[in-house]
């Protein structure tokens, strides 16, 4: 029969066991249970008796430390805890310990650090945030400063001083390819307000010379467009020409990072917000977050636009909220288009409230 205990004694390619604490190594398959405790602590309860305390720390958005803050992290998990630290998937650090007392002395040592702990129980369990500059080429919005921000902004939430009606989760994405994610309670994703721009002449130099060549293959920048809004086409002297389809565009970007004859007014780079997704079983079951909000200008470095939209979000959902209500349920529960009445949002064809969350992506994006 496999078993939970089983299936670990697999042979995995990299043998992740051997860097494991001898406290997890221990009860691998055994934990049965769990309990939230105040200030971000949660204890893992093993069949065989054991107990291990993750203590949460908020950490930098993007999840990127430089090694000295590593070995301070180390140094606190080796003098107070397990010698064990991980990386959630949802860009938290947890430092294991094997006692609610030692928990508190890891808590008190990295908040004399800088961070703050929490994401435990009815509060905002993370800010997903993707890389955007530092790695990618595609960004349009710089999702980790913007992480910050909200960070800044609703930090009461986090560490629980300030309570929310349950578990709340934030996902930010620098572009519509949503690295960020598109399952959480709100989603933020960076996007342009309109089609891109080029000059006829000079988007030549990133076409082929001769139309011929269109029956053998596709031209680069034809194929980097997400949703085929780019049409090559033969022109009477075989030279190429193309077509950008303005209502099917999302403003991703993408077509910019293949040809430096295409440009995007920089003042329409913005955000769409999205609400109601979630992974989890409960209340009306997980969805894909739906587009509240098409578009709204990003302001460096305050992003006051977001952080307003936000927070009026979490208000209505404070006030309005059953106790342990996601906000994803709620969203569901009153719909789509009360919400947006409650926001004063205008609606328009792009944040209709029957359109199909599947539909994101696609020509949602546009501001009329
Ligand atoms: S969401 Fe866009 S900007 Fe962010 S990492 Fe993915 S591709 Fe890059
Ligand atoms: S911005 Fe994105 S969707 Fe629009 S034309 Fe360029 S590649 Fe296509």
């Amino acid at each position: 029969m496999i078993t939970p205990a089983s299936r670990f004694k697999k042979k995995l390619p990299v043998p992740y066991t051997d860097s494991l604490p001898d406290e997890i190594k221990g009860n691998v398959g055994k934990w049965k249970d769990r309990k939230f405790h105040d200030h971000g602590i949660i204890e893992h309860i093993s069949e065989s008796g054991e107990h291990v305390f993750s203590v949460k720390v908020g950490a930098t958005p993007n999840v990127r430390f430089s090694t000295d803050t590593l070995r301070k992290f180390s140094g606190i998990a080796d003098q107070y805890g397990i010698h064990a630290l991980r990386f959630t998937r949802s860009g938290n650090v947890e430092l294991l310990a094997n006692s609610l007392e030692n928990s508190l002395k890891i808590k008190q040592a990295v908040e004399d650090l800088g961070y703050f702990v929490g994401g435990v129980g009815n509060t905002l369990w993370s800010i997903g945030s993707c890389t955007a500059y530092l790695t990618c080429t595609t960004a349009v919005v710089d999702s980790p400063s913007l992480t910050k921000v909200l960070y800044d902004n609703f930090k009461s939430y986090f560490t629980g001083e300030d309570p929310l009606p349950a578990k709340l989760r934030i996902n930010v994405g620098g572009c519509p390819t949503s690295c960020g994610g598109l399952v959480a309670d709100i989603v933020l994703i960076g996007h342009y307000g309109d089609a891109p721009s080029y000059d006829p002449e000079k988007i030549k130099m990133c076409l082929p010379a001769k139309a011929d060549s269109l029956d053998k293959a596709v031209p680069e920048l034809v194929m980097v467009c997400p949703v085929n809004a780019i049409k090559a086409y033969k022109k009477e002297d075989n030279s190429v020409g193309i077509d950008i389809i303005r209502e099917k565009c999302i403003g991703c970007g993408r077509c910019k990072d293949v040809c430096d004859h295409i440009t995007f007014d920089p003042h329409k780079a913005g955000l769409s917000i999205l609400v109601g997704g979630k992974t989890s079983n409960t209340g009306f079951g997980p969805a894909l977050a739906r587009v509240l909000v098409p578009w709204i200008p990003v302001r460096t470095p305050e992003y006051r636009e977001a952080v307003a939209v936000v927070s009026k979000l979490i208000d209505i959902w404070k006030s309005n909220g059953k106790p342990g209500e996601r906000m994803s349920d709620y969203v569901h529960r009153i719909g789509l288009s009360e919400l947006q009445k409650m926001l004063d949002i205008p609606v328009t064809r792009w944040n209709k409230p029957t359109s199909p969350p599947s539909g994101f992506g696609v020509r949602q994006f546009l501001t009329e």
